[in-house]
């Protein structure tokens, strides 16, 4: 069996996909880009090793978005260069001391490859031949000169839209790059070509595409099928707080006079604490007391929109998006409905919902148990959120 090393290529900063820092590390289906990409190759059975290059300021975010890769086929990462070529060249250098039959080299920003045009590629691959990804261009292309103003139209029967993996044998690869470390290529294959190694072009799966643009995260999203690669989870919240003396109560993040105040050790929010515990159990990461315990006197009075944010905060950490929240207060009084369209904002504006996922229904309980003789307000809720399937 010939050893076949895998070199992702995960250096560049990705500037065209806007904000939110290299796009090898932005979420898709709850899940780094890059994440994707490697699980890809680590997971095909002819790939013996998986070798990384990155940035020198991704460390933290290179160990963040592989934790939940423990595989013993993927090597500690490896730095990159200046451009793509020198990142290329680096990697095949490390692997040197391993000597590797063949290589297959894959841009990091393109999580959707198969494992069968990973197969195909490796199928093509010998000692006198690589092998590169690659599609038909089936829309007619032109060329707009810039002399005048018609076009030309380029025929497009034989022409291809290069992609990765592309295969070479090892040593000739490293050659290559060592000989034409100096000059630019646009990819290994011209590379290869350069220096008289053949490259057959292989047909690609087509939703193979590269993490460019913005738009790119939405495409790939969808191409990923999210519903196999997410799983739904609705989860419940319940509170009360007793009445005491005041001239208001806080509900929702918002205040409304009231002949009663609210007790308690915070706030008194009874409707935060309600949606909070109901975002803690999305991802049952306890309670809030576990969170902010009444005997902290830190939390003294506190404005309890923090620790709904801080729920937030941590469903964000493990890949998931709130999706939607059903708050159901009961109490005798205040009326809730003069004030439902504010807490919905407040509400929305906190956990970074639109107020339309955010819905707030009241009831008394006629007159019956602790809320009915009006010694203080219940509150439940449920919170509904997305996160990603767990792996193995
Ligand atoms: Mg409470």
């Amino acid at each position: 069996m010939p050893k076949i090393h895998a070199l992702i290529v995960a250096a560049g900063r990705g500037s065209r996909a806007g904000v939110g820092g290299p796009k090898q590390y932005r979420l898709v289906a709850g899940r780094a880009v890059l994440a994707h990409t490697a699980s890809a190759f680590l997971a095909h059975p002819q790939i013996d090793r998986v070798s990384i290059a990155i940035h020198g300021d991704d460390r933290a975010a290179y160990e963040a978005a592989m934790a939940d890769l423990n595989d013993p086929k993927l090597s500690p990462p490896i730095l990159g260069g200046a451009s793509r070529q020198d990142s290329v060249r680096l990697g095949l250098r490390s692997m040197a001391p391993e000597a590797p039959d063949f290589v297959l080299i894959h841009d990091g920003a393109r999580p959707l490859v198969s494992a069968q045009t990973i197969s195909n590629i490796i199928k093509e691959i010998n000692q006198k031949q690589g092998a590169s990804a690659a599609l038909p261009v089936h829309d007619t292309l032109k060329k707009e000169q810039s002399t005048y103003c018609g076009k030309e139209i380029i025929e497009r029967d034989r022409l291809w839209r290069m992609s990765t993996p592309q295969g070479f044998p090892f040593t000739p690869i490293l050659a290559a790059h060592d000989a034409l470390e100096s000059e630019n290529f646009t990819d290994d294959s011209a590379l290869a070509l350069a220096t008289g190694l053949p490259v057959k072009l292989v047909e690609s799966n087509p939703e193979n595409i590269k993490i460019t643009l913005e738009k790119d995260f939405a495409m790939a999203e969808k191409l990923m099928g999210s519903a196999s690669n997410i799983r739904t989870i609705t989860a419940q919240g319940f509170d009360v707080h007793r009445f005491g003396p005041g001239d208001g109560v806080i509900l929702g993040g918002v205040k409304i006079p009231h002949d009663h105040g609210l007790v308690g050790h915070s706030d008194a929010d009874v409707a935060l604490h309600a949606l909070t515990d109901a975002l803690l159990g999305s991802i049952s990461a306890g309670d809030i007391g576990d969170h902010f315990p009444p005997s902290d006197p830190q939390w003294q009075g506190a404005d309890s929109a923090q620790f709904l944010r801080h729920a937030c905060t941590l469903l964000s950490a493990q890949g998931g998006t709130l999706t939607h929240l059903d708050l159901t207060l009961i109490c005798e009084a205040p009326k809730i409905s003069p004030h439902r369209a504010d807490m919905q904002q407040r509400i929305a504006a906190i956990a970074g919902l639109t107020p339309d996922q955010v819905s707030i229904k009241a009831t008394t309980s006629e007159g019956l148990g602790f809320t009915g003789r009006g010694e203080g307000i219940a509150a439940m809720a449920l919170a509904t959120v997305t996160l990603p399937t767990k792996r193995g």
